[in-house]
């Protein structure tokens, strides 16, 4: 470029100059005004002539600079292209082209390398845009779907499920992490539904499978149901015959006495055991469902203190009413006293004082909200908080010495949180050690 101004401009001073000088010596008779003219138009000829020269020069370079940028071949790469004025500028511009294009790959690389752990994985992925269209869907979700998934189409024309699309929705209007259980997408599948936004506009679901897990749970159900209730008869037979005999055989050595009261206190918790297995088996199938109606939340907790009222007593220990809102709750009765019941009873049970002194109790009910919240508390030993979680799990106890002694399964609050859940509520403990403990749970109020 430069090399081609600098030629125009003494071109340009030379043509100048000697037109000058020929017009002069031409028109040396002529007006001063006609020189002028026919000098200047002698220059504007000159500058177009320039102008025309400079800009196909310019043309010719920049052509030849795109083509080197855009080079695809290796050998059209590697080639140093003339670029005529240009030439100075190309180590900048080849410097910058491969870093562009080594930073190309490098996103494809990580793009191809996601894209394989997404087909590898057992979890269905798919991605939408803003407007609900299908962007993305890895190998799994293609081949559950049999080939009727396309880019570009709107997800609601590839999958009906309305779990899958609700979670998706959600994800896409309010930019929420949803979680659903989807049972239509494939018959005799379920899948646990997982959709969240995707920063930059989009959503992504992925789809966990939960048949095979759901079908060994079910299958312990069962089993475990089946072998509860087996094992109802025998001990009821074992409890009674040690009962008739405690009672009525008077020959009885103190020893005999002492043994068969061992065994009767084992067949007892055993029965109970089987009880509270078979409760859980089927609270935890849904094959009990609940029969929800509006109940007095004060009238259930009256009817579950009538109802271990001789616990109460027999433990010699204080049961109180806090504060009794005057709630009304969407709830099965049975159900809930049932859980009312326990968590008392537990109060009793585990809420001695440190001193020993027998245990103090408060019931009480709140309208929170929504919702009627529910509050047994005790000033027992209360509970560490590492296993504030734990003890609404299966068989964990806090102490298990102590639980069997007072005739605890462990069953009792992993019931009670089946039956809350069930109900749409809540369950909860507030506990610190040796400042007692409140179990408390919720029920949907009912309004008006
Ligand atoms: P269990 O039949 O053993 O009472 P639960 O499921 O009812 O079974 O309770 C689980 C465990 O939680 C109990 O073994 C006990 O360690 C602990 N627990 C329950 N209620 C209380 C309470 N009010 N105070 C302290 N510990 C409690």
């Amino acid at each position: 470029m430069k090399r081609t101004i600098t030629g125009i401009a003494v071109l340009l001073c030379v043509v100048t100059a000697l037109a000058a000088f020929g017009a002069g010596w031409a028109l040396s008779g002529s007006p001063v005004w006609l020189r002028f003219v026919t000098l200047a138009a002698i220059m504007l000829g000159i500058s177009l002539v320039a102008i025309a020269i400079i800009s196909g020069a310019l043309r010719r370079d920049a052509s030849s600079l795109r083509l080197a940028i855009v080079a695809s071949t290796p050998e059209q790469q590697s080639n140093r292209p003339d670029l005529g004025d240009f030439q100075d500028l190309w180590p900048a511009f080849d410097a910058a082209r491969q870093k562009i294009r080594s930073q190309i790959a490098a996103v494809e690389e990580e793009r191809a390398k996601l894209a394989a752990v997404l087909d590898s994985m057992q979890d269905l992925v798919v991605a939408v845009d803003s407007a609900g269209r299908i962007q993305w869907a890895n190998e799994p979700m293609r081949r559950e779907l049999e080939g009727a998934v396309r880019h570009g189409q709107a997800i609601v024309h590839t999958i009906r499920d309305p779990e899958v699309l609700l979670c998706l929705q959600v994800a896409l209007d309010d930019g929420l992490v949803t979680q659903r259980r989807s049972t239509s997408l494939k018959p005799g599948r379920i899948f646990e539904v997982n959709a969240g936004p995707i920063p930059g506009g989009g959503a992504v679901a992925v789809l966990h499978d939960l048949t095979r897990i759901e079908q060994v749970e079910r299958t312990q159900r069962e089993f475990i149901a089946n072998v509860s209730h087996e094992l109802r008869t025998p001990l009821t037979s074992i409890s009674g015959y040690v009962e008739t005999l405690l009672d009525f055989e008077r020959s009885l050595s103190l020893q005999s006495r002492e043994f068969l009261e061992t065994i009767l206190k084992n067949a007892t918790r055993m029965t109970r055991l089987t009880e509270d297995l078979l409760v859980l088996a089927r609270v935890e199938s849904g094959e009990n469902p609940i029969h929800p109606a509006v109940v007095s939340a004060e009238k259930m907790v009256r009817d579950a203190v009538a109802s271990v009222r001789g616990i109460v007593r027999d433990a010699g220990a204080k049961l109180d009413l806090g504060v009794m809102d005057d709630v009304n709750v969407m709830a099965d009765a049975d159900a809930t006293t049932q859980v009312l019941s326990n968590l008392i009873e537990n109060a009793t049970k585990y809420g001695r004082a440190t001193t020993g002194e027998p245990a103090r109790i408060e019931v009480s009910v709140e309208q929170k909200g929504g919702y009627a919240e529910f509050r047994i508390r005790d000033w027992g030993a209360g509970i560490a908080s590492e296993h504030h979680e734990r003890i609404f799990e299966r068989f964990y106890r806090v102490d298990k010495a102590r639980s069997r002694e007072t005739g605890g399964t462990g069953l009792g609050l992993a019931i009670a949180r089946h039956i809350v859940m069930q109900h749409g509520g809540n369950i909860w403990v507030e506990s610190r050690l040796t400042q007692g403990s409140t179990f408390a749970f919720t029920l949907p109020a009912v309004q008006g």
